[in-house]
């Protein structure tokens, strides 16, 4: 194997190396997304948190009764505030304005 020949097989292998590292780091940056640490763009309380209108209406603050919808497209949001804010919207989620269409609920 001539010197040249290695070096590109050596550059090849480290450009997959990368693709691979990289294709795993958007599969974590995915799959947390919505998440932990994640915060609802209507009301802009966290999600693991409840939202701003029971935070300021109940003095226990019930995490049960506060759930939070996640939609087909990955952004999740409090069950309240994506309600309210669907019947002004037509539908359309906050973050990328395609219809809103809810993949799954609860905590
Ligand atoms: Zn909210
Ligand atoms: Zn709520
Ligand atoms: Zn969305």
């Amino acid at each position: 194997m001539s010197d040249d020949l290695a070096a590109a097989l050596g550059a090849a292998a480290s450009a997959v190396d990368s693709m691979v590292t990289l294709r795993k780091w958007n599969a974590v940056a995915y799959w947390s997304f919505g998440e932990r640490d994640a915060v609802c763009a209507v009301c802009r309380n966290q999600l693991d948190e409840v939202c701003i209108h029971c935070a300021v209406t109940s003095d226990s603050v019930a995490l049960d009764a506060c759930s939070i919808l996640w939609g087909v497209c990955n952004h999740a949001y409090h069950a309240h505030c994506i309600v309210k804010f669907l019947k002004q919207s037509r539908d359309m989620c906050p973050l990328d304005g395609s219809t809103f269409i809810v993949a799954r609920t609860g905590r």
